[in-house]
């Protein structure tokens, strides 16, 4: 078991987020990582607050202004979900796929989660437009009253920590507050987005990937087979570096290009 950083929830050892408030969680104990959870404020708000600033002289009238300016915004985003043509131009070239839809429910809230495995360079404004379509899919499929998009650059990622960062839609973005809408009310939801930003050039390569995830599937064999102790992490890299025809150093160096990797974010 494993416990929220967060809120205390205890978890299981597999857990990718808590799934009581939402929190990321990674099971990747020598370093540690901060959590900047900086909320995205949406646009019609910040157009909101632009048109505030432009003109002091005369508050009342700008307090109706904004009223009615609030009053389209919330009309427009009726549909958070909705993505735009510019949007749809964005992505269309780039290739992503949907890894399978957890389900987090309980009594008076339906919550998922889906992994997604973007297989090329993106950013956060692409990484943005694919959490919209992802959210309509499920939608198709499942009403909700919140939602969490994991993004990895590898399927082989997937329960080691989101690499790309994720994307929560839920009322005021926040998974914890899921029971305080409706099942299907989105225009009572918004996006939060928590996307790490990359070098790709410090992407693993798929060969490297392999060793990673070789170490990972012995190490979780060995712990299986006596759970009595831990693991001894040198013969796990001996054993990889004998069966990749490579050196210690270079297995410890993949490892550690991989914990980098996870948490690099240049925001
Ligand atoms: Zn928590």
């Amino acid at each position: 078991m494993s416990k929220c950083p967060k809120c205390n929830k205890e978890l299981s050892e597999e857990a990718k987020f808590c799934s009581e408030c939402g929190e990321e969680i990674t099971n990747i104990s020598n370093k540690e990582h901060d959590s900047n959870n900086t909320k995205n404020t949406e646009p019609n708000e910040k157009n909101v607050a632009d048109a505030k600033k432009g003109c002091l002289g005369c508050f009342g009238f700008i307090v109706i202004i904004s009223i009615i300016l609030a009053g389209i915004g919330s009309f427009f985003s009726n549909d958070v979900i909705k993505v735009t043509a510019d949007e749809k131009e964005l992505v269309k070239d780039i290739s992503y796929s949907i890894n399978g839809i957890g389900d987090y429910s309980f009594s008076t809230a339906k919550r998922y989660s889906v992994d997604v495995v973007v297989n090329e360079p993106v950013g956060s404004k692409e990484l943005e437009t694919i959490s919209k379509i992802v959210a309509q899919k499920v939608k198709e499929e499942h009403d909700f009253n919140a939602l969490i998009i994991g993004f990895y650059d590898y399927p082989e990622y997937i329960n080691n920590g989101y690499t790309l960062g994720k994307a929560t839609l839920a009322p005021e973005g926040d998974w914890s507050k899921a029971d305080t809408v409706d099942t299907g009310q989105y225009n009572k939801m918004k996006f939060n987005y928590e996307f790490r930003d990359k070098d790709w050039a410090n992407q693993l390569t798929k060969q490297e990937v392999r060793v990673w995830s070789a170490w990972k599937r012995l190490y979780k064999k060995v712990a299986e087979n006596d759970i009595s102790k831990i693991p001894d992490e040198n013969e796990i890299t001996n054993t990889i570096a004998e069966r990749f025809n490579t050196t210690v150093n270079k297995v410890e160096d993949v490892l550690n290009k991989q914990i980098d990797w996870t948490y690099e974010d240049k925001k």
